[in-house]
C-alpha cells in the first residue's frame, strides 16, 4: 500500500456538428483537460455515411437510426482520444446521459443540451468499444504518445 497500480485507458470523443457550429469545441477539450486527462490524438473532419454506419453498427435496427447517420455527416465532427485513469466511465461522467434533459447541471449535454439528436458529443460506453472506435477513427500513426510532465502532479 505503499503504491497504487493505476489503469491507464483510452477513451474515443468525437465532438458531433452541433458541438462544432455552436462553438463549444474549446469547452469541450478544456473539461477533459482540466480533469487530468491526455490528449493523444485529434483531427476534424466530415465522416461518411460508411465510417457512420460503422460506428453506429449497434443501433442500425433503431428507429432514429437514418437520421442519426444524417445528423452527424453533415459534420464536420472534431474526433479525439484522451488517455488516463478510469477515463471511460470518468468520460460517460463528463458528458452526461444520452438526453439532455436527463444530464445533470455539470455535465456537457446538461449545461448545453437540449435535444437527445442534438446532444453535442459522443463518447465510447466500455473499453471494448473505445479500442474498436478508435481502430475505426485513428491510424496508429495519428496517436502521439508523449510524456505529459503534469501527470505526475495528478496522480
Ligand atoms: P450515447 O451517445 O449516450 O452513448 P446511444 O449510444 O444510446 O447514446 O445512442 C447514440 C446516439 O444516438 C445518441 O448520442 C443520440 O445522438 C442518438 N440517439 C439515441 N437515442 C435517440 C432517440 N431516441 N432519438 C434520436 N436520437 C437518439
Ligand atoms: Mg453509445
Amino acid at each position: 500500500y505503499f503504491f497504487t497500480i493505476f489503469i491507464i485507458s483510452l477513451l474515443f470523443i468525437m465532438i458531433k456538428p452541433d458541438g462544432v457550429q455552436r462553438g463549444l469545441c474549446g469547452v469541450i477539450i478544456k473539461r477533459f483537460e482540466r480533469k487530468g486527462y491526455k490528449l493523444i490524438g485529434l483531427k476534424m473532419l466530415n465522416p461518411t455515411e460508411e465510417i457512420l454506419k460503422e460506428h453506429y453498427k449497434d443501433l442500425a435496427d433503431k428507429p432514429f437510426f437514418k437520421k442519426l447517420v444524417n445528423y452527424i455527416s453533415q459534420g464536420p465532427v472534431i474526433a479525439m482520444v484522451w488517455e488516463g485513469v478510469d477515463i471511460v466511465k470518468q468520460g460517460r461522467r463528463i458528458i452526461g446521459e444520452t438526453n439532455p434533459l436527463d444530464s445533470a447541471v455539470g455535465t456537457i449535454r446538461g449545461d448545453f443540451g437540449l435535444e437527445v439528436g442534438r446532444n453535442i458529443i459522443h463518447g465510447s460506453d466500455s473499453v471494448a468499444s473505445a479500442n474498436r472506435e478508435i481502430n475505426l477513427w485513428f491510424k496508429a500513426d495519428e496517436l502521439i504518445q508523449w510524456k505529459n510532465h503534469s501527470t505526475e502532479w495528478i496522480y
